[in-house]
């Protein structure tokens, strides 16, 4: 491709309303343009990129057994509330009228859709599994649409959706789809995570996210340093055994503490450490209370509580409430006495002694707060977020922190849409059955967005050779010299003819811009045509880590390739 005959408007300046560095670089580089806040277009380097994502997405899906296909995104009513979503989905999902006043949803995403496809073609256990994929754009309308095409209202998405006769053949099929995705992100170069997600079940191997590392991440991702494990930090045991010190056991003591609320005001105040205090707090579980206690170095988690009582609504009590309940304000509360609502423990507050909780009484606190001996609990599990430091959940190695950007999800969805909109078929003994599904989907637009985000300099971007929109950035310096015109015009026609994808820069810029807007693009390698024209001799530098070399133009296609092998 010639920069005369295409379109890489690029820009010096960073855009003021850009925050992050994958949407200003996508922005200055000509990638992207915004159209309306989350809608954008991608202009031809954009749309070379996407293309390249897609044909690895579209190798894998493919080697991994699905089946692509091209739903509408226009979607009719009916179908989204045979599923319930239309009432559940709220303000994301856009929704219009036709002519003739009936109503239809651009597609957030495809469940609906392909379930029914599915139940109206498959009726027998011969016919499954089934998988099918399609790389779509998606329309969600985000509350807030942010940090470019991380974020969008409009994107483009890849969605998979597999149908099964037995669980088994779900696991199977999700097994080779999240090796798939695990290819996937591997090609795309990025850094990433297979990272257990909430399913709503504790501990599950149903959902995972593929979460690509990266400081401006919505998520936090805790995993092992040593061992492939990773997990949300909402989703993470913690497998820390606790034990009693042989401590003594002190006589209990009721102690003055006037405005020492927070466990930091407190453990300040009494000297004692915030690991030698238990933290009260009282729930709303449904529609009954329970105090919770943890350590006062730890923090309770809402899912875990959740889980434990399989409750659909956990919330903190107000002050309020707290009050009513408790007869004190939230920060003087702890479990001695308390015989009106359930007392369960973190298994951390198994092992405190002498330790220090609210009295239940504004301005007192207890010192020498024995489990056990000074309250009961109904149950020790584990309620707490997992912190750094802790032991891996695999039991390999220790946990740590890092903030993730979601660009894959795989789900085991089960029979929520096959039941609600009767999608069934006959099994091996002629009995009607749902069937079981999974839902797998990957953000296109984001992941060219991630990468990004991880591959870029103080110049520009650094794109991974597998997705980058072409392999060499050929720059005459001076298209008026007519042997430096002649030789990129020769050298553009024998890569091409070698196989090579080559953007030549034949604009009549001066130097400093095609160098400048040649780093901001970030192509693997550039070629410059220059001085040592007459003699044949070109300049190849690797964008990557700034290396240059020359080279004879008869060696160049071979040079060109080893490379961009190596790279
Ligand atoms: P998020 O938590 O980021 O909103 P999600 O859970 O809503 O994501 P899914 O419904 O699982 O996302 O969609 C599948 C994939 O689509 C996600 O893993 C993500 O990569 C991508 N995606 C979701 N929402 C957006 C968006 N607004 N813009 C770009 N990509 C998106
Ligand atoms: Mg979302």
């Amino acid at each position: 491709m010639k920069q005369s005959m295409t379109l890489i408007p690029t820009l010096r300046e960073v855009p003021s309303d850009a925050e992050v560095k994958s949407h200003q670089l996508l922005l200055r580089a000509g990638f992207i343009r915004q159209n309306a806040s989350g809608v954008y277009t991608y202009m031809p380097l954009g749309r070379k990129v996407l293309q390249k994502v897609e044909a690895i997405i579209r190798e894998e899906m493919n080697h991994a057994g699905a089946a692509e296909l091209f739903m509408p995104a226009l979607q009719q009513a009916e179908l989204w509330q045979e599923s319930g979503r239309w009432y559940s989905y709220g303000p994301e999902l856009m929704r219009l009228r036709d002519r003739h006043d009936r109503e239809f949803a651009l597609g957030a995403t495809h469940e609906e859709v392909i379930t029914s496809l599915v139940r109206d073609e498959v009726k027998s256990y011969k016919r499954l599994p089934l998988t099918l994929y399609q790389i779509q754009t998606k329309f969600r309308d985000e509350k807030r649409p942010r940090f470019g095409l991380l974020r969008g209202r409009e994107f483009i998405m890849k969605d998979a959706y597999s149908f099964h006769a037995t669980q088994k053949s779900l696991d199977e099929v999700y097994e080779r789809l999240f090796q798939a995705y695990t290819n996937i992100f591997r090609r795309c170069g990025l850094n990433f995570r297979a990272v257990i997600a909430d399913s709503g079940a504790m501990g599950g191997k149903d959902t995972h996210e593929f979460m690509v590392l990266s400081e401006i991440g919505e998520d936090t991702i805790a995993y092992s340093d040593t061992s492939d494990y990773a997990a949300n930090i909402e989703m993470a045991p913690v497998t820390a055994v606790y034990e009693k010190s042989g401590k003594q056991a002190n006589e209990l003591e009721k102690i003055h503490t006037e405005n020492k609320k927070s466990i930091e005001e407190v453990s300040a105040f009494l000297q004692v450490e915030d690991k030698d205090c238990v933290k009260s707090l009282l729930f709303k579980v449904d529609d009954r209370h329970v105090l919770v206690l943890v350590r006062g170095d730890h923090e309770v988690n809402e899912i875990k509580l959740k889980n434990f009582f399989e409750a659909s609504v956990v919330e903190l009590a107000d002050a309020n409430t707290t009050k009513e309940v408790l007869g004190c304000s939230v920060g003087s509360l702890g479990p001695v006495g308390v015989g009106n609502v359930e007392v369960v423990a973190d298994h951390a507050v198994k092992g405190v002694v002498n330790g220090v909780c609210g009295a239940n009484e504004e301005d007192y606190h207890y010192q020498n707060v024995n489990p056990e001996r000074d309250f009961k609990v109904s149950a020790y599990a584990d309620f707490r977020f997992i912190k750094e430091g802790d032991p891996s959940p695999d039991g390999n190695g220790t946990i740590v922190f890092a903030k993730g950007i979601e660009v894959g999800h795989v789900f085991k969805l089960g029979t929520r849409y096959s039941e609600a909109m009767n999608a069934v078929f006959l099994d091996e003994n002629g009995r009607t059955q749902p069937m079981i599904m999974g839902c797998y989907g990957i953000g296109v637009s984001r992941t060219m967005a991630a990468v990004a985000e991880q591959f870029n300099d103080e110049n520009g971007l650094v794109w991974p050779q597998n997705i980058s929109p072409f392999d060499v950035h050929l720059i005459a310096i001076n298209m008026k010299d007519k042997e430096q015109a002649a030789l990129a015009e020769e050298l553009y026609a024998n890569m091409k003819t070698s196989g090579l994808d080559v953007l030549l820069d034949d604009r009549q810029e001066r130097p400093g811009v095609k160098f400048a807007d040649s780093d901001l693009i970030g192509l693997p390698v550039r070629v410059t045509v220059g001085k040592k024209a007459s003699e044949g001799i070109v300049e190849v530098k690797i964008r990557k880590n700034g290396e240059m070399q020359e080279i004879h133009k008869d060696q160049l296609a071979e040079a060109l390739k080893t490379i961009l092998q190596e790279l």
